[in-house]
């Protein structure tokens, strides 16, 4: 068992400096993965060092199992932490580098023995023991830097962008074999990250992190469909969302006019009102978005504007275009897309699509009918 709670938890590096975590309160559960993510600097790796017990506490509480730790030594935390260098020593070998920190901790021999060989085995590092770090491959390392926290047999395991190091084809590899350990150990862990992939294939939640405060916390999809504000909305999905500053209609039916119009029709009247005759925030992600208005279906909204990028990923092509007020937007379309740099085009997207900020606080207007609720799901697997 293991639940971290953190209550109003703040960190001023030298006491009086800036506020690098400002009153973030958390509560992680036993066996959960959550994924604290967000830019460089938004303060995760401090919250993560003072979970560690590697930093100090400037105010608030932090706990674990229900008993207060702010003051308890690293070593006596029972938490194991993962970095991003894995800080293998090179001259052990891969056997020596596992059993390492528990003889430092004088834990019996054959007791020393016996965690290596399993968490070899579960790492698939039983082949590699006699190796030393210079012989293995990033992949590998890095699964002897995980295997060194299981040997602990920690109740809390912490990941500082453990994967930061690795090329793209092996994070998506260790990726996986990480989500597989999570399954397999269903200890308490808290990985972090800045990069969004990472966030949404791993966390059983994420906390999303700006500026040193939480932004929002959620199960990764929930984050994605219902964005808190336009940060949120902006740092999960790449492309990131669509914004428009526009126009609110004073009837409040529609946002926008010539080049970006949006229906409103999601959002209760008491939604609309205090925006009616006044600007909002517009959100649409990249992948509602068609060239095809019939894809669009009937009743939705449309963006004029001239094409300034055209990105073939292969699966898809990307279509930058700005619009005539200067805004640039991203449009993820099917691979056959055939636009030029220079076309004029109009983007449709259905009426489901779309989202609502207020304008001065970048808050999320929750529709009547979200954005998810609005689409049609695709059922597998169903006998006919
Ligand atoms: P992240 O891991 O999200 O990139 P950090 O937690 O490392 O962010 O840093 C949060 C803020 O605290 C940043 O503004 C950073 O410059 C500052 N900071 C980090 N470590 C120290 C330190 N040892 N002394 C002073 N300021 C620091
Ligand atoms: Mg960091």
């Amino acid at each position: 068992m293991a639940i971290v709670q953190l209550d109003n938890i703040c960190k001023r590096y030298g006491g009086s400096g800036p506020v690098a975590v400002d009153n973030v309160d958390i509560t992680i559960g036993d066996g959960e993965f959550m994924v604290l993510l967000g830019p460089s600097g938004c303060g995760k790796s401090t919250t993560l060092r003072m979970i560690a017990g590697l930093e100090d506490i400037s105010s608030g509480t932090l706990s674990i199992d229900g008993r207060v730790v702010n003051n308890v030594p690293a070593k006596d935390r029972d938490i194991a932490m993962v970095f991003q260098s894995y800080a293998l020593y090179p001259h052990m070998t891969v056997a020596e580098n596992l059993a390492f920190g528990l003889k430092r901790r004088r834990v019996p021999a054959a007791e020393i023995t016996r965690r290596v060989a399993d968490a070899a085995q579960i790492l698939g590092l039983s082949p590699l023991l006699e190796r030393k770090p210079h012989a293995l491959s990033g992949g590998q390392r890095q699964r002897v830097a995980l295997g060194r926290a299981m040997v602990r047999e920690p109740i809390v395991f912490l990941f500082d962008e453990p994967l930061s190091n690795l090329d793209a084809a092996l994070r998506v590899n260790t990726r996986n074999e990480l989500i597989r350990q999570h399954h397999r150990l269903a200890s308490t862990m808290i990985y972090v990250t800045h990069d969004q992939v990472e966030a949404m294939t791993m966390g059983t939640r994420i906390c999303v992190m700006n500026g040193g405060k939480v932004a929002q916390i959620g199960a990764p999809l929930d984050v994605y469909w219902h964005p808190a504000d336009t940060f949120v909305a902006r740092f999960l999905g790449a492309p990131p969302m669509n914004l428009f500053t526009l126009p609110v209609a004073t009837d409040g039916e529609r946002i926008g006019g010539e080049t970006v119009s949006g229906p409103l029709s999601r959002w209760s009247e008491a939604a609309r009102a205090p925006h009616m005759g006044r600007e909002a925030i517009f959100g649409v992600r990249a992948e509602d978005l068609h060239l095809d208005a019939a894809a669009a279906g009937a009743g939705g909204g449309s963006i004029r504007g001239r094409v300034f990028a055209v990105e073939p990923l292969g699966a898809e092509t990307l279509l930058a275009v700005e619009t005539e007020g200067g805004v640039e937007c991203t449009a993820r379309l099917p691979r056959d897309v055939t636009a030029r740099p220079g076309e004029l085009v109009e983007l449709h997207f259905p009426a489901s699509a779309g989202y609502l900020f207020d304008k001065a606080t970048g808050k999320a207007i929750p529709a009547q009918i979200s954005a998810v609720d609005a689409v049609p799901r695709h059922a597998i697997g169903t006998a006919q």
